[in-house]
């Protein structure tokens, strides 16, 4: 069993019933919707379409709604611009006009505010390199410095500075709404600054009325700076390099992932990385040395999964993608990991007899570990623990808690209904895994359940071999 999950953002060429199976017997474990690209009437259809694929391959998936959260975008261009360094383009905003050659609006009255005259404007994904030359209340006058496209709705970065948008955009809220309605399992939440934005959005949940979990996504300066903020409240973290590596030097790039997914393993946040692994299969059948090992990279990290973006909601090969993403993961396992799960801070009486039953599994090669868990945590716990070899059975009475399990390290969750006497439960754990041949006869199978005493439940772990 392979311990990395695999995220796979979905898009026009996976969207089918048939792609959408072939991805999970391939071994996708969470769908990613992104809604910077994502119409409502697609989401509602899909949505669906991904439960019953699901439920007809019998394959425990999370669906992930990725926000496109507070980005300062171009407006509509009647043309494309075709820049050339030495051009000159006005950026306008409150509707001001223009008497530049090439001009566009910018949905972000406070540019002009935000930025000083000499700095540089990062437009459409870092491709098109800007120097400002003047400003005045409306418009900002640039210099083009590489050659390029501009075209509606480009993305502008603005490498340190910390953008004055709300966590959450009027468009973020309405996705937000239709996921809630839908019982998506995470929202994404991004450009997330500091951890006030992640409150903002869980307190929009609750309006709602949802439990879903959420990706905070570290994309740019002001996140890293806050990171360790966020990661304490977060839910889970998004290691967003495509963002990231426009708004921080590239070079510290590998330095900020470590960092990240080093302090959330610490931490027991669950974390992804994601963007660019694949890239070069978007258009190729065979991924490049390089990206292997960026991906072997991340997986001896022991993240808790790995995303594929325009590999798998564009590209020819999305399938082939999963595939070396599984091959790869399932080799890197084998040689260990970097471990950084030492560092855990394991705190309280669950946390703690939690790490007593991993210590027991990692003495045994062959140890299973099997966990009962109502909302999660004690799953989330085990799997924050890295077990060395062991698997993590977990069993909830909740769907969407078993859903929610699909991302975590290692961790294949079931559902099963709980009795109240906790030693038929472990039975029936025990049986539902001999009949699916998930273990066998002579497992070390470590138990974290608790036990009852009168009226008393206790935390127990148990050494069971299965018989
Ligand atoms: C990223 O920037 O790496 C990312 C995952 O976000 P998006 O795809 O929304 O730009």
């Amino acid at each position: 069993m392979r311990k990395t999950k695999i995220i796979c953002t979905l898009g026009p060429v996976t969207d089918s019933p048939e792609m959408l199976q072939k991805l999970i017997s391939a071994g996708a474990n969470v769908f990613r919707l992104n809604m910077s690209h994502a119409p409502h009437d697609w989401i509602r259809m899909i949505v669906p379409r991904i439960r019953e694929v699901a439920r007809q391959t019998s394959a425990n998936i999370a669906i992930m709604m990725d926000t496109q959260g507070p980005a300062i975008r171009t407006g509509d261009v009647a043309t494309q611009l075709n820049l050339r360094p030495g051009d000159t383009v006005e950026f306008t905003v409150r509707g001001a006009t223009s008497e530049e050659q090439y001009s566009v609006d910018v949905n972000y009255d406070g540019l002009i505010d935000d930025i000083s005259v000499g700095d540089v404007v990062l437009v459409d994904n870092g491709n098109l390199h800007m120097k400002v030359l003047a400003k005045d209340n409306n418009r900002i006058r640039c210099e083009v410095l590489t050659q390029g496209v501009l075209g509606s709705r480009r993305h502008i970065n603005l490498p340190g500075v910390k953008v004055n948008l709300p966590p959450m955009t009027e468009k973020d809220l309405r996705d937000i709404a239709l996921g809630v309605s839908l019982e998506v399992d995470y929202f994404a939440l991004s450009f997330c600054r500091e951890k006030a934005d992640v409150e903002a959005m869980r307190a929009e949940l609750k309006r709602l009325g949802s439990d879903a979990h959420i990706v905070a996504k570290i994309e740019d300066q002001h996140a890293v700076k806050f990171a360790k903020d966020i990661i304490a409240v977060a839910d889970a973290v998004m290691v967003a390099r495509g963002d990231l590596g426009i708004e921080c030097p590239m070079e510290e790039l590998p330095i900020i992932q470590r960092r990240i997914v080093k302090t959330c393993i610490k931490n027991g946040t669950p974390v992804i990385v994601a963007t660019h692994m694949l890239e070069s299969m978007i258009t190729n059948p065979l991924p490049t040395r390089a990206e292997i090992t960026d991906v072997a990279n991340a997986i001896f990290e022991q993240a808790d999964a790995i995303m594929l973006s325009g590999e798998t909601s564009v590209g020819k090969y999305p399938v082939q993608c999963v595939e070396i993403f599984d091959r790869v993961a399932r080799r890197i396992e084998r040689s260990g990991g970097a471990g950084f799960a030492r560092e855990a801070v394991m705190e309280g009486p669950r946390q703690k007899t939690v790490a007593a039953a991993v210590s027991l599994a990692n003495n045994f090669p062959h140890a299973k570990i099997v966990v009962f868990t109502q909302a999660g945590n004690m799953a989330k716990y085990v799997a924050h623990l890295r077990p060395h070899q062991a698997q993590i059975f977990a069993f909830s009475p909740e769907e969407a808690v078993c859903r929610r399990m699909a991302l975590l390290y290692g961790v294949r969750a079931q559902r099963m209904g709980f009795l109240p006497e906790p030693d038929k439960n472990v039975f029936a754990a025990e049986a539902a895994l001999l009949l699916k041949g998930l273990v066998e006869s002579g497992d070390h199978l470590v138990v974290v359940t608790d036990i009852v005493e009168g009226d008393r439940r206790h935390e127990s772990v148990q050494l069971r071999i299965v018989p």
